[in-house]
């Protein structure tokens, strides 16, 4: 039994209209750990407990840990995630929450991943990682069994780019079905590690993330997610984080759920008039990835930020 619930896909009237396009949403975000990350998560996790580990390691302080920690719970196998200090109140009761530990340690996710990394001197302890895993990509590719199981018709997948986990399981989700076409990468400015990337010739490693969308802020992306995107037919978009934020509160307001804007990138695409990188595109499957880590109020605290 998998961990991961299958989410609706609807039809969005709204997005259909103003775009002129026929627009299918994934609504990945109704996952019980809020976002799209428990279907790949939760796979590692069922194939490591399997193997008879009989404890989890995380050190994401984002939708990730929230999976790991969810993962645990539903498996009854305790959950450590160590978090740098910069983690928000928030992330940390949904970690908390879940019945995982929290150890807060160091100033930046590195310091924090050192940690983590050492706690698996113990044999019995799996460290799940967050996008860079094959059992990782498998599951998040039942995503797109699911759409087309569904029998709807699209002919382009809009998706966020982090890591690059999530861009490599719809990839492969795509492949085993046959189903041949353009995925539409999205990243924020200040988090384009896969776009950079592109435009090298190499996998580049960011110096820093500044954008607000700390979800897609791998300072680079896993290898799979490179490839694909040099030898497949996938295209990168960069959206500025006020187009993200923007589309989050429409999306709000549109379909009633409340996205982080690493989700809202995604969505940013098709909300903003001035992208044209879609004309051959007549009927665009969402990737609505969800997030769980921002709630109204910081919404407008980003909002509030943007502005000034
Ligand atoms: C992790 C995450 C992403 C990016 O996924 P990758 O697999 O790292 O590319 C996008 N949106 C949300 C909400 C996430 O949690």
């Amino acid at each position: 039994m998998s961990l991961h619930v299958e989410t609706p896909l609807v039809h969005s009237r709204t997005l259909s209209l103003r775009t002129g396009k026929s627009v299918w949403l994934k609504l990945e975000a109704l996952q019980p750990s809020g976002s799209f990350k428990l279907r790949g998560i939760g796979a590692a996790c069922e194939v490591h407990a399997r193997q008879g580990k009989t404890r989890f390691v995380s050190s994401s302080g984002g939708n990730a840990g929230i999976a790991v920690a969810y993962a645990g719970r539903q498996l009854g196998l305790p959950v450590t995630v160590v978090v740098p200090e910069t983690t928000t109140r928030r992330a940390r009761t949904l970690i908390e929450q879940e019945g995982a530990v929290i150890v807060v340690h160091g100033s930046s996710w590195q310091e924090a991943n050192g940690l983590a990394l050492q706690m698996l001197a113990d044999p019995e302890a799996a460290f799940v990682h967050p996008f860079d895993d094959p059992i990782v990509w498998a599951g998040h590719s039942t995503m797109i069994d699911e759409v087309i199981a569904a029998g709807v018709q699209f002919d382009a997948v809009l998706l966020s780019v982090g890591g690059g986990g999530l861009l490599a399981g719809v990839a492969e989700g795509l492949e085993r079905h046959g189903h041949r076409c353009p995925i539409i990468a999205v990243e924020t400015e200040g988090a384009a590690s896969l776009s950079r990337s592109v435009c090298e010739g190499r996998r580049v490693e960011l110096d820093a993330i500044t954008s607000i969308a700390t979800s897609l802020g791998a300072k680079m992306v896993c290898e799979r997610a490179f490839q694909l995107a040099r030898d497949g037919d996938v295209r990168c978009w960069v959206v500025s984080d006020r187009q993200a934020l923007d589309a989050c509160e429409q999306f709000l307001d549109d379909h009633r759920v409340l996205v982080e804007p690493a989700c809202g990138a995604a969505l940013a695409a098709l909300y903003e008039p001035t992208m044209d990188g879609l004309q051959d595109v007549e009927s665009p499957l969402v990737i609505v990835c969800g997030g769980a880590t921002a709630d109204r109020a910081q919404l407008d605290a980003w909002r509030a930020r943007l502005a000034g």
